[in-house]
């Protein structure tokens, strides 16, 4: 028997706003929105794409950055009302959502695949949050976990860099919030 894998209660209840029969085109055509940074990794994947309401007033699209002062945020709503645009969608508002903060939870299963594939240890799902040098990421690169931390700030204040002890890459690890 396959093995299911175990999806956070947080993922079930995002999927869950996916499945409303008024939203779920305009999910679709969200999903070819990016992030700047990773240019594979949609902003559903990420979890930065929190809610779509629909009213008479048009298309209200809720976002939450991955960190406030997020300078990506800007970017990332023009996407979204260009990818809205092009689909003769209109008009639509993208509000910014502070509360609840985004955390690493949201990422979803797809999200930590694609940041693994560009090179980026996506963040333990287990285990403490406090970050030692010696936790054990596993290496993007190579899977090894024989990795050490090389400093507790990587790329972005989001990241800490680590470098591999089998492969000698060094690599951003993107930290548990
Ligand atoms: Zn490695």
């Amino acid at each position: 028997m396959q093995r299911i894998p175990l999806i956070s209660q947080e993922q079930q209840q995002r999927i869950a706003l996916r499945n409303q029969p008024d939203t779920t085109r305009l999910w679709q055509i969200l999903d070819a929105v990016k992030d700047p940074e990773i240019p594979a990794l949609s902003i559903w994947d990420l979890g930065v794409l929190q809610d779509i309401e629909v009213s008479n007033d048009g298309v209200l699209v809720i976002i939450t950055p991955t960190y406030s002062g997020c300078p990506a945020m800007d970017t990332i709503a023009d996407d979204i009302r260009a990818a809205l645009a092009a689909a003769a969608i209109s008009p639509v508002r993208v509000r910014t959502r502070l509360a609840p903060a985004w955390t690493t939870d949201w990422l979803s299963a797809k999200g930590r695949e694609q940041l693994r594939s560009y090179g980026i240890a996506p963040p333990e799902q287990s285990g403490a949050d406090e970050l030692t040098p010696d936790s054990g990421i596993s290496c993007p690169h190579c899977g090894s976990v024989q990795t050490r931390r090389i400093s507790e700030f990587g790329s972005t204040a989001c990241k800490a860099l680590f470098r591999c002890n089998d492969c000698s890459e060094p690599f951003d690890y993107f930290k548990k919030i």
